[in-house]
C-alpha cells in the first residue's frame, strides 16, 4: 500500500483521464492520492475528483504562484470553504501553499510581499482549523521556516524537499514530513539522494507531483500517481531497505501527518 501525498491529478495534462488515472494508481496499489488546490477556481475541481474516485482525498489553498492573480477577497472565500470542508473526510489539509522566490516575476518586491501575506494568512487559516499544510517551498527555505516557526500550523509536508540537512531539520522540529518524489530517482542529484537515505525514515513521504517532477525512465513526459511504487523502491534501495518496509513506513508517515485521512 502507498500514498500519493502530492498530485495535481486535476491538472489539463490530464485531460479526461483523471479518473483512469486514479484506478491505474490503484491497481499499483496506491490506495491514496492527495489532490492539492491551486486558486478558489479548482477548489470545487478537485473536492469533486477525490469524491468520485475510492482512492483520492484533497486539500484547500492558493498555490504562490497563481498568488498574482489572487484578491485578497479569495482568502475569505479559502476560509468559508475550509470551515464547511470541515465535515467533508476527504479534506486532509491546507494546500498547496508557500514561496517560490525563484520564478523572476514573482520575486519584484511587491509580489514577494503579496506571496508573504497570502502564505501568513493562510497559515493563519490552517492554525484556526488545526489543520496540516502542504508546502510548495522554492528558493525559499528559510523563510518558510520562519513564519511557519512564527504561525504554527498544525505540521504538514515540505513538498519535493530539495533543501540542506539543516533545513530538514527545521521543519522535523515544526512537525513536518519532508516529500520525495522523481527527482530523487536522478543520479546526478546527489543532495537530495543523500537525504533521502540519511534522514530518519519516519521523516519521509512519498509523492509525485503529477503531472511534473516525472522519474528518470519517464523523464520528460508526463508523470503520473501509479509511479509511487517504483519511485518507493529507488527510495528503498537507496536506503538499503526492504520495499515493503518502505511502502509500510512512508504510508504510515502519512497517515500521521494528514490524520484526517482514512484510507477506503
Ligand atoms: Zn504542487
Amino acid at each position: 500500500m502507498w500514498i500519493d501525498t502530492h498530485c495535481h491529478l486535476d491538472a489539463h495534462e490530464f485531460g479526461n483521464e483523471s479518473v483512469a488515472q486514479a484506478a491505474l494508481a490503484k491497481a499499483q496499489g496506491v490506495d491514496m492520492i492527495v489532490l492539492p488546490a491551486v486558486e478558489v477556481a479548482n477548489f470545487a475541481i478537485v473536492a469533486q475528483l477525490a469524491a468520485s474516485v475510492d482512492n483520492a482525498c484533497y486539500a484547500l489553498g492558493i498555490h504562490p504562484i497563481y498568488v498574482p492573480h489572487a484578491k485578497e477577497d479569495d482568502l475569505r472565500v479559502l476560509r468559508e470553504q475550509v470551515a464547511a470542508a470541515m465535515d467533508d473526510p476527504r479534506f486532509v489539509a491546507l494546500g498547496e501553499i508557500g514561496l517560490d522566490f525563484f520564478i523572476p516575476m514573482l520575486t519584484e518586491p511587491a509580489m514577494r510581499d503579496k506571496q508573504v501575506f497570502f502564505f501568513r494568512e493562510q497559515l493563519k487559516i490552517a492554525r484556526d482549523f488545526n489543520l496540516p499544510v502542504l508546502t510548495h517551498v522554492r528558493r525559499s527555505q528559510d523563510v518558510v521556516l520562519k513564519h511557519v516557526r512564527q504561525i504554527r500550523p498544525n505540521g504538514g509536508i515540505a513538498h519535493a524537499f530539495n533543501g540542506s540537512a539543516q533545513q530538514a531539520q527545521g521543519y522535523i522540529d515544526l512537525g513536518f514530513k519532508l516529500g520525495f518524489g522523481g527527482a530523487m530517482t536522478f543520479t546526478r542529484a546527489l543532495q537530495i539522494r543523500r537525504l533521502a537515505a540519511d534522514l530518519p525514515l519516519e521523516s519521509i513521504v512519498l509523492e509525485t507531483d503529477a503531472p511534473d517532477i516525472a522519474p528518470s525512465w519517464v523523464h520528460p513526459g508526463r508523470n503520473s500517481p501509479d509511479q509511487v511504487p517504483r519511485i518507493g523502491a529507488v527510495l528503498a534501495e537507496l536506503r538499503g531497505m526492504t520495499v515493503e518496509q518502505v511502502a509500510a513506513t512512508t504510508t504510515e508517515n502519512a497517515q500521521n501527518v494528514l490524520p484526517r485521512i482514512s484510507v477506503r
